[in-house]
């Protein structure tokens, strides 16, 4: 799929259904399109649907469920999480580590869901799966559609309750994760309108993984190095930053916009700017220096050699 604004953000690449497209309907759902479907304890199919599937968490995700067990993200990503890429992307995320030979999601029982009231986005969408093609600019209605995800095994379908997939998003609590999730979508979205010829380095994507997975350290990295000397913040904006995890999230993805892809909005401290880039400078010229020297050192190699084969010529 394309569109002239740009490349579609599909929140289905949360889960793993681009692995089965088949199951994807392909008519366009609107906001109030019909929809006939329940999921409740006593579907037959309760849970199939927690159960070898990929589920790609937000940095929201992390942060209300780590909240909810009381954790540190740290220990959180290393007990319930495993490293993934982001839906055809260089860049790094988590996805749930599943348990056991059922290859089961480690908040699922056979009474439902453990985490249910903060359970992930990508548990909220299925199966109505939302496609995004605004990427700038004013936002309207028009750049999203929706579509359906009919898995066999799914048998909410089957059911009697009939919505309009309004009324289902409410329902599931989607709007505040959009919200929430927009500005970092957008990020993966456009690296993934980047080629991946012109990959992301190292660094890069060890700070893209850092600021969406673990927000103590990203914090730690705010306040425990030179960045508050580097950018300009006012003194309201610095202490959200020090006690409010939302506000902390939300300028991550700000701060990511401008480090990976130049985005305005975060003025950086002049005398620093001139500083890096004097540094640059003087690496610059320490880098030509050095190699002026090496070929310097290169030519006066060659020149004793030819000199030493010109001597043995003559001596033979
Ligand atoms: S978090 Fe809950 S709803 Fe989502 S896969 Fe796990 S058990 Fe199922
Ligand atoms: S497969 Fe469908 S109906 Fe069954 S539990 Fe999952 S969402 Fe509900």
């Amino acid at each position: 799929m394309s569109n002239s604004k740009g490349d579609e953000m599909t929140k289905d690449f949360l889960t793993a259904t681009d692995k089965n497209p088949s199951c994807i309907m392909p008519t366009k759902l609107t906001l109030d399109s019909p929809l006939q479907f329940e999921c409740h304890p006593g579907v037959s199919c309760f849970t199939a649907c927690c159960h070898n599937i990929k589920i790609v968490l937000t940095p929201y995700d992390i942060m209300v469920l780590r909240r909810r067990l009381n954790m540190s993200a740290h220990d959180f990503l290393v007990q319930y999480t495993e490293p993934t890429y982001l839906e055809k992307t260089d860049m790094p995320g988590v996805q749930f580590k599943l348990t056991g030979e059922k290859y089961a999601c480690p908040f699922v029982t056979q009474e439902g869901c453990t985490v249910y009231a903060d359970r992930p986005t990508a548990c909220r969408y299925y199966p109505v799966g939302m496609a995004d093609f605004h990427e700038g600019g004013e936002e309207g209605e028009e750049d999203k559609f929706f579509f359906l995800v009919k898995e066999p095994h799914c048998k909410g379908f089957e059911e009697q309750k009939r919505w309009t997939i309004r009324e289902w998003r409410e329902d599931q609590g989607v709007d505040v994760r959009d919200e929430m999730n927009k500005e970092w979508l957008r990020l993966v979205m456009r690296r993934k309108s980047f080629s991946l010829q012109a990959t992301l380095s190292e660094a890069a994507q060890r700070m893209f993984f850092m600021a969406s997975t673990d927000l103590d350290h990203f914090r730690r990295f705010i306040f425990e190095s030179s960045f508050l000397q580097t950018y300009e913040l006012d003194a309201e904006t610095v202490e959200r930053l020090r006690h409010d995890d939302e506000a902390l999230m939300l300028f991550s993805f700000k701060y990511l916009a401008s480090t990976l892809f130049g985005a305005e909005g975060l003025p950086m401290n002049q005398e620093k700017v001139k500083e890096k880039i004097k540094a640059m400078r003087q690496e610059q010229g320490e880098n030509l220096q050095k190699l002026e020297e090496e070929y310097k050192a290169l030519k006066a190699e060659r020149a004793a050699q030819k000199k030493q084969e010109e001597e043995a010529r003559r001596k033979s």
